[in-house]
């Protein structure tokens, strides 16, 4: 795949008629070393977040091994990686899902129900060698989508679901999630204290605990606590635990591992007012842009803008038929914008790409390596001071 320096160089090469995937592998790469220096235990990709190969290939060179997969597919896609440990952390799994895991030698699995115990171990022929997560479900704090009214257990049917899976499960694990883009660390220490009364109140010895994902990225409405803040947290709440000695640890990130490292290039088709008409949309990769009211960070591409032209608010209408397809915003780009511009919408390798479909004949993209720095960072020498730019 072709490698460019940025993607101003890409729009001063051509006029891509496509919207372009700008990918950038390096930011994944140090991601994912951020995460392997300073959490304690085994980190986890949450392979839903992006199956790009070129991101996949620099967190495994970066040393990634473990990786939280929740279908078949996933798990068939996961299982070419060399060395992989996939661990089948979705709670409700069809039996043919769980049987089909297991030949494929998957042996972790979360559950949040005696429904699913009972499933796991029919379809797996009673085995003696699983790894069993009991999935927690935690308050979510300050997060942006919170999960803990779909999945996971708690109070004394948790601590009943954690006595089952003891006597059947090889190692038994907790599992939990905060829910995605967290964006303060007390959500890990709340979750911890109900892991910690979890363990109290079954008496019962567990040998994993895995703190799920959720951990957050940059985006320009949102500056997050830094992640080296969140790992005190997580540490001092494990520490408190009655099993700290022996227990081994995961973690699932998602987002923070990816976030950073796929731009999406758009073109501008019409202008009205404030509203840009582009080549993507809701339907493509700016699905959490128009439903969650995501804002990524823009910038324009391929003309010289003088630096005193004001950045200026715009929404984002997306080139479907459909009036959903509606990012809201605000996008702040150069009053001078026009049709036939081009910009960057960064920060965007989470989830975008994965949920992206072909409503309307869109969908298709081109795709290109990108060597720049991410327009945001959580990390190393880019995690710099946002602009002043909260305009919501
Ligand atoms: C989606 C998911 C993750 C990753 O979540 P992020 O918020 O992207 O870090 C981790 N674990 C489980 C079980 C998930 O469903």
């Amino acid at each position: 795949m072709e490698k460019l320096s940025s993607a101003s160089a890409l729009i001063e090469k051509c006029r891509p008629e496509r919207p372009v995937r700008g990918l950038r592998p390096h930011a994944a790469g140090r991601a994912a070393r951020w995460f392997l220096e300073n959490f304690p235990g085994d980190v986890a990709y949450a392979y839903k977040a992006n199956s790009s190969v070129f991101l996949i290939g620099a967190l495994y060179g970066a040393g990634i091994r473990h990786f939280d997969v929740a279908s078949l597919p996933e798990i068939e896609d996961a299982a070419t990686i060399p060395d992989a440990h996939l661990h089948f952390m979705h709670p409700v799994k069809s039996r043919h899902a769980i049987r089909r895991a297991y030949d494929m030698g998957v042996r972790s699995f979360s559950l949040d129900s005696e429904d699913e115990l009972r499933k796991i171990m029919e379809c797996t022929g009673n085995a003696k060698d699983l790894i069993l997560w009991v999935r927690l479900a935690v308050s979510a704090i300050n997060s942006r989508i919170p999960l803990e009214h779909k999945f996971g257990i708690y109070g004394q049917p948790a601590a009943d679901l954690l006595v089952k899976a003891r006597q059947v499960a090889l190692e038994l694990g907790v599992t939990f999630h905060v829910g995605s883009q967290t964006g303060t660390p007390d959500a890990y220490s709340t979750a911890l204290g109900d892991v910690h009364r979890l363990i109290v109140q079954s008496g019962v010895m567990i040998d994993r605990l895995d703190i799920g994902g959720g951990f957050p990225s940059r985006y320009p409405d949102s500056d997050p606590a830094p992640l080296q803040d969140f790992m005190k947290v997580i540490i001092a709440g494990i520490e408190q635990l009655p099993v700290k000695d022996n227990i081994k640890l995961a973690c699932e990130p998602g987002r923070a591992l990816v976030a950073e490292a796929e731009s999406l290039i758009v073109r501008v088709d019409a202008r009205r007012g404030n509203n840009l008409y582009i080549n993507d949309g809701s339907y493509g990769m700016l699905f959490d842009a128009a439903h969650l009211g995501f804002i990524f960070p823009t910038k324009l591409l391929g003309r010289d803008v003088d630096p005193s032209e004001p950045l200026v608010p715009f929404e984002l209408w997306g080139p479907t038929c459909d009036s959903i397809d509606h990012m809201k915003g605000p996008f702040l780009l150069p009053a001078s914008i026009a049709e036939g511009d081009y910009f960057e919408i960064g920060n965007m390798g989470a989830y975008a790409r994965a949920i992206a479909g072909r409503f309307n004949g869109y969908g298709e993209y081109d795709e290109v390596i990108l060597l720049d720095p991410p327009m945001l960072s959580m990390y190393g020498a880019d995690a710099t001071e946002l602009p002043a730019a909260r305009s919501r």
